[in-house]
């Protein structure tokens, strides 16, 4: 069994908008799961990743979806011979965006025409990945937990965790559903004391910090066909200068 994360999430925002940038990872188990699929403008790379590890998308048996929001999720068409699992108050109350807005309605009905499952808490994914109930982020939100054979246990918050600071903080950033409810499932996934967290929205990281993190370029096509490129690297600060 192992778990890779094949393409980082990020938080991302600008001044001309919000940009989604799910984490999407895959766990090499009795059966391939893909937890988290991406969405269209990030369609392409994820073909790449899954290429590059030459696994086709016939191969994944199993999607799961942490929740509904359109950042994790518009890709799931790609794998229509696969198992979809979500929470069952995702699919019924879950959204793309915004509740009432009639392409979530639209994207539910073309769910249902695939292997579409509802989990609950606990329930088996594979032989090591089982299901943990964490709503509040949005309504049926799930994430899955890992427990390795040496008894390590990795968690894949999606957004019930998206990042290291809501780890810290113990709310997410959004509770697009309900805040009590985020409360309560991030004490419930820090009360697991996991090895590992790798969140929707973040690096991967546990109770000492990160355990990772990941650099990012920004990409600026200019007007002559060339890249303008801006790299987020982490690097260590120079140290402090003490003259006297
Ligand atoms: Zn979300």
């Amino acid at each position: 069994m192992d778990v890779e994360r094949i393409m980082p999430g990020m938080g991302v925002r600008s001044n001309v908008g919000t940009m989604g940038a799910a984490g999407v990872t895959l766990v090499r188990d009795d059966v391939k799961v893909l937890v988290d699929t991406g969405h269209y403008g990030t369609r392409d790379w994820l073909k790449a990743e899954l290429e590059r590890r030459k696994v086709s998308p016939a191969d994944i048996d199993v999607v799961v979806l942490t929740h509904l929001h359109w950042d994790h999720c518009l890709n799931v068409e790609m794998f229509p011979q696969a198992r979809i699992l979500l929470g069952e108050d995702e699919l019924k109350e879950g959204f793309l965006m915004e509740p009432g807005q009639p392409q979530n309605e639209a994207f539910k009905a073309a769910l249902r025409e695939m292997k579409v499952e509802t989990v609950g808490d606990g329930d088996r994914i594979s032989s090591h990945a089982t299901a943990l109930l964490t709503p509040g982020h949005s309504p049926g939100h799930v994430a899955v937990a890992l427990k390795g054979d040496d008894g390590r246990l990795t968690v894949m918050s999606g957004d019930a965790v998206p990042n290291y600071r809501a780890y810290l903080r113990g709310f997410p950033d959004i509770s697009f559903h309900d805040r009590k409810q985020s409360e309560e499932s991030v004490k419930k996934l820090k009360d697991l004391r996991p090895d590992l967290v790798i969140p929707g929205h973040d690096s991967p990281f546990n109770d000492g910090g990160y355990v990772e993190r990941d650099d990012f370029t920004l990409i600026l096509r200019r007007e002559n066909e060339e890249n303008s490129t801006f790299t987020f690297r982490h690097v260590p600060a120079d140290r402090p200068i003490i003259h006297r």
